[in-house]
């Protein structure tokens, strides 16, 4: 998605330890008329799969799914982070392993929310070591609907996890995809560029 490239190399800040910071217009002020094209794009990519549910992780992927959800016309469910293992109630909960942070915490989301029947598409803003797909993931098959793929804002495609998340068959639609950015250059190339 070319408007988006453009923003990235733009008002994209290339950080130590393979961090991309986007604060300006996706992590922390967001750009709304952007997040619209964002999510006319997903649903061009997905127009020929049938979705009822948009499930995503807080914080970051919240903003993006509720607008990429107006063009499905469906709700968004949101899987809660918790610090703690108190866990109460009837939820579908897994680890995930945090990029940024570098820890483990778990994840759920409500029964009420996901089960048999439903079709969901996963949003989130990055794709790195995949390891929040795959907790997203994972709580779909628990809860018996079926994952139709992931939308992902950036995939930063020098880290494993769209590699190994497509070799498990998910259909991944990723509107960037960094291919090598170099903190000292601040130079940014994306896939397909050459
Ligand atoms: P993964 O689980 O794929 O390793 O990492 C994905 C999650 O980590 C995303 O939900 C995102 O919040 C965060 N993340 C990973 N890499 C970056 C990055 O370069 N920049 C920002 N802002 N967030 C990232």
């Amino acid at each position: 998605m070319q408007l988006l490239k453009d923003r990235i190399r733009k008002d994209g800040k290339i950080k130590s330890g393979d961090v991309l910071k986007v604060d300006s217009f996706l992590n922390h002020q967001m750009d709304i008329k952007l997040f619209v094209e964002i999510g006319k794009e997903f649903k061009r990519r997905f127009a020929d799969y049938e979705v009822n549910k948009i499930l995503t992780i807080e914080a970051s992927g919240i903003g993006i799914a509720c607008i990429v959800a107006q063009y499905f016309d469906v709700p968004v469910v949101f899987a809660k982070k918790s610090k703690t293992k108190n866990i109460a109630g009837d939820v579908y909960t897994t680890q995930v392993e945090s990029f940024t942070h570098g820890r483990t915490y778990d994840i759920m989301v409500s029964k009420e929310f996901l089960g048999a029947g439903d079709k969901v598409l996963l949003i989130d803003d990055f794709l790195a070591n995949g390891k929040a797909l795959e907790g997203l993931a994972a709580i779909v098959n628990d809860s018996g609907a079926k994952l139709v793929g992931a939308g992902i804002v950036i995939e930063k495609g020098f880290q494993p996890g769209g590699d190994r998340l497509r070799a498990e068959g998910i259909r991944v639609e990723s509107l960037a995809i960094v291919e090598s950015m170099d903190e000292t250059t601040g130079t940014i190339c994306f896939r397909g560029d050459r």
